[in-house]
């Protein structure tokens, strides 16, 4: 298949993603921040996050990465493209559910709420899930050996290094409320975990 398949898709997902996120950010940007855990390994992760957001822009654009070219078929198109639209679905009601209690990296911000409804009932990291099963989407629909799985890569990382310093501060934060939450719902795989 024409690889041009595969880019249209890709950089339609990327700006669909940025388009969700925008009014989020700027919402919750303009709440102060009350207590940070952004130290260097956060921004390492950060850094690392946009770099595999980047890489597969540069993909399209550009034949830098040509040499880990494979060719594109139907099935890990087709497969691929379902799971972008449940991630970019699962990311939009994640960024719905948190509102501004949302932040890029592990923050607290003034009047900060414990949110447990919408799919934050279902498990306690909806968001991460959102971009794993997009990251997933992306490694199958970009037929790249490098640039197709580096997202997934970036993303198991931020969540392997991250959840249980979130789950610390969200437990400083709201003690009991926060454990309550934890006896009920599962991390990441509905029912599951
Ligand atoms: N881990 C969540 C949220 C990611 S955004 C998810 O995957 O859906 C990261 C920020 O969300 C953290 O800085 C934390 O302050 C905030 N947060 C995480 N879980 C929360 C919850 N249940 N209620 C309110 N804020 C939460």
């Amino acid at each position: 298949m024409n690889p041009w398949f595969a880019k249209a898709v890709i950089l339609l997902a990327s700006i669909v993603m940025v388009v969700m996120r925008a009014p989020h950010g700027q919402r919750s940007r303009a709440i102060p921040v009350v207590r940070s855990g952004k130290g260097p390994l956060e921004i390492l992760l950060l850094t690392m996050a946009w770099v595999a957001f980047f890489l597969p822009l540069i993909w399209i654009s550009t034949p830098a990465f040509a040499f880990a070219d494979y060719p594109l078929r139907p099935i890990p198109l087709l497969t691929g493209a379902l799971c972008l639209v449940l991630g970019l679905w699962l990311f939009h009601r994640a960024h719905t559910d948190l509102g501004t209690n949302w932040s890029i990296t592990l923050e607290v911000r003034e009047k900060h709420q414990l949110v447990t409804h919408g799919v934050y009932c279902w498990v306690r990291h909806p968001m991460y899930l959102a971009l794993l099963i997009y990251s997933a989407g992306q490694a199958l629909v970009l037929p790249n050996w490098l640039v197709g799985p580096s997202y997934g890569v970036a993303m198991v990382l931020l969540f392997a290094l991250r959840v249980r310093r979130e789950e610390r501060m969200m437990l400083e934060e709201f003690g009991k409320d926060y454990e309550a939450y934890m006896a009920t719902s599962k991390r990441l795989v509905p029912g599951v975990w």
